[in-house]
């Protein structure tokens, strides 16, 4: 009997068995870099970072989803393997999106990292390894609501301005416009681009308003007056009277009521209803100015803000130096005009929209701030979740006891006052309108913050329009539109 000649099958298992090794050796490496990388997500976030320029050549950028799943931004690959970014939505996501060409901002920018992180089958990134492919990047769902979004920029309509919208106890934010805005879609972005970016043009179209806009806040900032004012006379903070003739006299200095309107007798909650000026310069006066100080820093003035997209940071009067260090240093008669001006939110008190949401929000939450958020979580190609961002408190910028009055009296601005676009909605709304002087002979801008129901709040709602006159008659408008989409939907 001879014996078999060698199986001639043989080679080709050793082949076989060389490549599994090899497969296994390389998805050793994938999770290798996965782990070193996920280690260093701090510094990949970076989007200068050249070292993410080498992960979009192994992965195709990940898409960016709304809460509900609609596609803000996905990469199409053409047959020939070009990438495209595009942004079904076009303007309406602009600025909190962000775009990936240009440089990177917005959610392209804050997310970078896991939408070029793949987390698919680890077997297929092997295969894909093996074959030259690219993987698939993670998905980003953001907390981001299309309908909030898509009502706020209609309400906005052409005029220049901010919208935000946050949900109270847990720190998402719902909706985040600004105007005016630009295509993020690359071919449009190329071709706009010398435009946007050119020192001729003072449209302002890439900066988002809703963070990087500073404003003087107007009657918004009465909320801060008001709460210095029941902090250091918690039960006795509503005795407070003032006759209103339209023009409140101080030595040589003159604080009028919007539009000269004479309100007449006014106690504090009123004042703060009708957003009498001459009761809350007169008030201002009465209080402790280090105190007042302090309380707007524990309200983030001259403070980062915990917040993880560009913002600019707000001022309370002269930014340097706490305001008891000027009375003691300038000219008494210069730190009394400060006093009376920054008690009704004018002289150099400057703010963000996204500053004033926050500060609603705290005081929508009992008091405490929680950190705003876009990112509600990271899942992979087959909806798989990666990673899952949960609410988180900042802190308490106020007591409970303080929030609770501040709402009784933001209430009154919607069922006595200024908030009377909110008046007759089926839901109970707080809020304070504002009409903030920014440059003699310009109309005001108007401002409204304030959220709903006040019982239970669900959603907080800060808009600014540049130049729309009265806060009142502009801006509230469009919060009420927010109320109505979000609580009657
Ligand atoms: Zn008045």
């Amino acid at each position: 009997m001879k014996r078999a000649n060698p199986n001639p099958n043989a080679n080709r298992n050793i082949l076989l068995i060389t490549y599994v090794i090899m497969g296994a050796f390389f998805g050793l490496m994938v999770y290798f870099c996965h782990f070193l990388f996920t280690d260093r997500e701090e510094v990949m976030n970076n989007s200068y970072n050249a070292r993410l320029d080498q992960f979009s050549d192994r992965v195709i950028r990940g898409r960016i989803l709304s809460s509900d799943g609609q596609v803000l931004a996905q990469t199409n690959v053409g047959e020939n393997g070009e990438e495209l970014r595009v942004y079904p939505f076009g303007n309406l996501f602009a600025h909190v999106v962000g775009h990936s060409t240009k440089g990177k901002t917005g959610l392209e920018s804050l997310g970078n990292f896991y939408l070029l992180s793949s987390h698919g089958n680890l077997m297929e990134q092997v295969f894909h390894g093996l074959a030259d492919q690219k993987n698939q990047g993670d998905d980003i769902i953001t907390t981001l609501d299309v309908g909030l979004q898509h009502t706020a920029y209609l309400a906005l309509g052409d005029r220049k301005g901010a919208v935000v919208a946050m949900e109270p106890d847990t720190g998402k934010i719902l909706a985040m416009v600004s105007k005016p805005d630009y295509d993020p879609n690359p071919m449009s972005l190329d071709a706009s681009w010398e435009m946007l970016i050119s020192s001729n043009n003072d449209q302002g179209q890439l900066l988002n308003r809703a963070t990087q806009g500073l404003y003087p806040p107007g009657s918004i900032f009465k909320i801060v007056t008001l709460l210095e004012a029941i902090r250091e006379n918690p039960e006795g903070y509503l005795d407070f009277h003032f006759d209103c003739s339209g023009v409140f006299q101080e030595g040589p200095y003159t604080i009028r009521c919007y539009q000269g309107t004479a309100h007449g007798s006014q106690d504090l909650g009123q004042a703060f209803a009708n957003s009498c000026n001459g009761a809350f310069a007169s008030l201002g006066l009465t209080l402790n100015p280090e105190s007042m100080d302090q309380l707007t820093r524990q309200l983030l003035f001259h403070s980062e803000l915990p917040l993880s997209i560009p913002y600019s940071k707000s001022s309370y009067n002269v930014a340097a130096g706490s305001l008891l260090e000027k009375l003691a240093t300038s000219a008494g008669e210069v730190s009394q005009w400060e006093v009376l001006q920054s008690s009704i939110g004018q002289g150099k008190t400057l703010v963000s929209p996204i500053h004033f949401a926050m500060i609603t929000s705290a005081i929508a939450n009992g008091g405490i701030l929680m950190k705003p958020y876009l990112i509600d979580r990271v899942q992979n190609e087959a909806g798989e979740e990666v990673k899952k961002f949960l609410p988180e408190g900042y802190g308490s910028l106020m007591t409970a006891e303080e929030s609770g009055k501040l709402n009784e009296r933001m209430v009154q601005v919607v069922t006595e006052g200024t908030g009377s676009a909110l008046r007759d909605a089926p839901y109970q709304a707080a809020g304070k309108t504002g009409s903030a002087e920014f440059e003699t002979g310009k109309e005001t801008h108007a401002w409204f913050t304030g959220y709903a129901p006040a019982e239970d709040p669900k959603l907080v709602v800060t808009v600014i329009v540049e130049e729309g006159g009265s806060g009142g008659r502009t801006a509230a408008p469009i919060a009420r539109a927010m109320f109505d989409q979000y609580l009657l939907r």
